[in-house]
């Protein structure tokens, strides 16, 4: 072999040396490192939404998560999960019993009665012009991809394993005084504060402080519907929201068009089985005076009652999600967080709140159907 091709064999192992050692080095930095991996289609995403959502990349907070493993479904939950698909805006998983309840009872006072919708009104009614398919008419934003309520199942969730305590402070403050008001759509709960008594609600997925502002709730006809959000293909008879926003603001009302403005905390409602005319929530009694549309009552210091006493210790498992307020104007700018343990009522007080009238009837069935997911993730703490 002459010199000259030694030489360049000698060159050639080099240069392979060179770039084996290159690879190693590009290879080796990624090795390991528990990456997420965020599906393209969401970063390629070009909505405002995207700033929220790189939030979820913050390493103090989620710096673990796996996916839970999807289970295979039952027979029933796959009949259940064809209902929810091909039926997304009335949904409830199949139980003839109920329909048949449901058939004998009197038709609800809404669906005869003909709506006298004025502009900016909206309905629950799906037979109405401004009935939820049409809200988008009423504010445009009601047609975004990010809006609320949706469907939550576990089989879908993040599992979130190294998580912040989700924390509320001030939940045995009294009030100086409550506002209860029947707004047309829901029963709605105010709270009057002294200075720095206010409720704070931090930890978990916030970032921030979220003061306590309002609390409402949602309910059906009868109890096999109300809930907003559907857990695990269910529905539950109510759902409660406290609504807070965020310390960085104001006020709630300028907080609300701030894309982290808005913080809502969901909890169910089941039906207390073994009692049907006892008063488990001591504030359902407030509920007679504000039967009318439009009115409202103010109770006073000495009737006043806690948070604790609405929705107790806030130790349970929830899911969250970023959507929107469920009423128009929708506004996407919600973190919401959703309990899997449901609070009781009896039968007796679901009748206080369906006693409620709303300007076209009977106050039931003011759950908006659920909506489309659009690639966001939902986290189950
Ligand atoms: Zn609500």
């Amino acid at each position: 072999m002459s010199d000259v091709t030694e030489m360049q064999l000698l060159k050639w192992h080099g240069q392979l040396l060179l770039l084996n050692f290159l690879m190693f080095m590009s290879w080796r930095p990624c090795r390991g490192l528990n990456v997420p991996n965020y599906g393209s289609t969401y970063r390629a995403n070009p909505t405002r939404r995207s700033g929220v959502f790189a939030s979820v990349r913050d390493p103090a907070y989620y710096d673990e998560y796996q996916p839970s493993g999807p289970k295979p479904l039952s027979q029933d939950q796959r009949r259940s999960k064809l209902t929810a698909i091909s039926n997304p805006d009335f949904y409830f998983p199949p139980d003839p019993e109920a329909d048949l309840a449901e058939a004998n009872e009197p038709e609800p006072v809404f669906e005869r009665q003909k709506s006298k919708a004025t502009p900016g009104s909206f309905s629950y009614n799906p037979k109405d012009k401004n009935g939820p398919s049409h809200w988008y008419r009423v504010d445009a934003r009601c047609g975004g991809r990010y809006q609320s309520p949706i469907l939550l199942n576990t089989s879908n969730a993040q599992l979130v394993t190294r998580k912040r305590p989700l924390r509320l402070d001030g939940q045995t403050n009294l009030p100086q005084s409550i506002l209860l008001q029947n707004d047309g759509h829901s029963a709605k709960f105010t709270y009057n504060w002294r200075n720095g008594d206010r409720p704070v609600l931090r930890g978990g997925p916030l970032k921030t402080k979220y003061l306590f502002e309002q609390f409402h709730f949602h309910w059906g006809v009868n109890s096999t519907v109300g809930s907003e959000h559907v857990y695990d293909y269910q529905r539950y008879p109510m759902e409660i929201h406290l609504v807070f926003y965020n310390g960085l603001y104001e006020s709630f009302q300028d907080a609300r068009e701030q894309v982290d403005g808005i913080a809502v905390v969901g909890l169910f409602y089941e039906i207390y089985q073994h009692s049907v005319d006892e008063q488990l929530n001591t504030w359902t009694r407030f509920l007679r005076n504000i039967v009318t549309p439009d009115s409202e009552f103010t109770i006073p210091f000495i009737d006043t009652f806690p948070l604790y006493e609405v929705i107790g210790d806030i130790e349970w498992p929830y899911f969250s999600y970023e959507g929107s307020l469920t009423t128009p104007p929708c506004l996407e700018t919600v973190t919401w967080i959703v309990a899997t343990k449901p609070l009781l009522v009896t039968e007796k007080e679901m009748k206080q709140f369906r006693r409620l009238q709303s300007s076209t009837g009977q106050m039931v069935n003011n759950y908006r159907p659920v909506q489309k997911l659009n690639h966001r993730r939902v986290f189950l703490y």
